[in-house]
């Protein structure tokens, strides 16, 4: 079990919720981190008393440190300062939340220092996950995903010595608030209506991401890579409900889940407490009350990014770097409201066949094929 955490990207929507379970747990938090979120990492400095206080943007950092004069946090500000949090001596474990390929750099730094993971930043394994499974490997840290289709399976793992036993993962998807409609309509569809996802309430990054299905392609790398499993064992199954949080079948036949109201500090928890559970606040699932569990095939025509992210996965080398850098800079033009919601596959897509795939790639090839990805998709803009 953890005991004094770090969290990167504390003001998140997984942030905020890490700090309420390490409350409830009595953990100690020894740093935290925010992009420019001042006014919000400044209370929860005041609350949670963190040796070191980071946030990325300078101008804000210097703020922070006026307002946090009279406390004992250290106030640092930077991209660097991240690995500076990442890396502090008193924490055990490191809870990466911030949201895209940032996460990279402090969570090898984190891993180094022989850290717990508690992973949700997802893009970081999208773009470098064989580096770092192999980094966390020879370091001897643990990586413990955070988020909910991967706690799932991790659950289902625990006792599975021989990872041959597995047959297939399968990641269950709720299909995002435009399940059911065609291309065309889905096409439509403007950016508040794809900030309305029907069961979890997220950062703005990850709500488009599941409204194109591109989080769950995301999603089906980050097993491959955790787990270290091609694509051709690992499925995806719509399951509008979210309650069956994803699913492993084994050699044998069986099939294992886990099952929970949809809570992400249940995930949160378990990735800080295992290999140990604690009491949780989530509301116990209640199988006689809840809906009827239901699973479908999901409409890659309609939804082309889970079908874009499953080509990257089978390409390998930087493929899923160009992918997700694209899809990040695709949203961010999304969320600003430049371009259209299918504009986002289709800047993926050219992104894709615009820039050369390495294999066997260094950190530096992924990030330059990171960079790369991004100028392909702002130079159609
Ligand atoms: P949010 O957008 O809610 O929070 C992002 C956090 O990262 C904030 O603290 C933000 O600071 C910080 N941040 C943003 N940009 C930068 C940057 N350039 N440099 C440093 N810090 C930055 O995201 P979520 O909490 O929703 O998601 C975080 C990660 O967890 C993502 O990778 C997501 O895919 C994954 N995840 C999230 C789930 C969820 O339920 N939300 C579920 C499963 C996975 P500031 O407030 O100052 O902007
Ligand atoms: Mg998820």
């Amino acid at each position: 079990m953890s005991k004094m955490i770090s969290i990167l990207g504390s003001t998140g929507s997984i942030g905020r919720q890490t700090l309420d379970v390490a409350g409830r747990l009595g953990l100690q938090v020894a740093a935290l981190t925010a992009h420019a979120s001042v006014e919000r990492l400044e209370a929860q400095a005041r609350q949670f008393r963190p040796r070191l206080a980071v946030l990325t943007d300078e101008a804000a950092a210097r703020d922070l440190a006026v307002r946090l004069r009279d406390t004992e946090t250290r106030v640092a500000g930077g991209t660097e300062a991240l690995s500076e949090a990442a890396t502090i001596q008193e924490a055990d474990t490191v809870v990466t939340a911030v949201v895209g390929m940032v996460g990279l750099r402090p969570t090898l730094a984190a891993i180094q220092e022989k850290k717990r993971i508690a992973l949700a930043n997802k893009e970081t394994l999208v773009c470098a996950g064989e580096l770092v499974m192999d980094a966390a490997e020879s370091a001897g840290a643990q990586i413990v995903p955070v988020d909910s289709e991967h706690s799932a399976i991790f659950q289902c793992l625990q006792g599975c010595e021989d990872r041959r036993e597995i047959r297939r993962l399968i990641l269950t998807c709720s299909g995002g608030p435009f399940y059911g409609m065609t291309y065309g309509e889905v096409g439509k569809m403007t950016k508040s209506d794809a900030l309305r996802h029907p069961n979890w309430t997220m950062g703005p990054k990850i709500t488009v991401d599941c409204a194109t299905l591109m989080n769950k392609g995301l999603e089906v790398i980050e097993a491959m890579r955790l787990y270290r499993l091609p694509l051709s064992q690992v499925s995806v199954v719509i399951h509008r409900q979210s309650i069956v949080h994803s699913l492993v079948e084994f050699r044998d036949g069986a099939v294992l889940a886990q099952l929970g109201t949809p809570d992400m500090r249940l995930p949160i928890q378990y990735a800080l407490t295992w290999p140990g559970r604690a009491e949780s606040p989530a509301e116990p699932l209640d199988l006689l009350s809840c809906p009827p569990l239901t699973f479908a095939q999901p409409d890659r025509e309609a939804f082309p990014c889970l079908r874009l992210a499953e080509e990257a996965a089978q390409e390998g080398g930087t493929a899923c770097a160009v992918l997700n850098g694209a899809n990040e800079e695709a949203v961010g033009l999304f969320l600003a409201e430049r371009i259209a919601f299918h504009d986002i596959s289709r800047l993926v897509a050219e992104a894709r066949a615009e820039v050369g795939v390495i294999r066997r790639p260094s950190l530096e090839d992924i990030l330059a094929a990171d960079a790369a990805a991004r100028r392909a998709v702002l130079r159609r803009v």
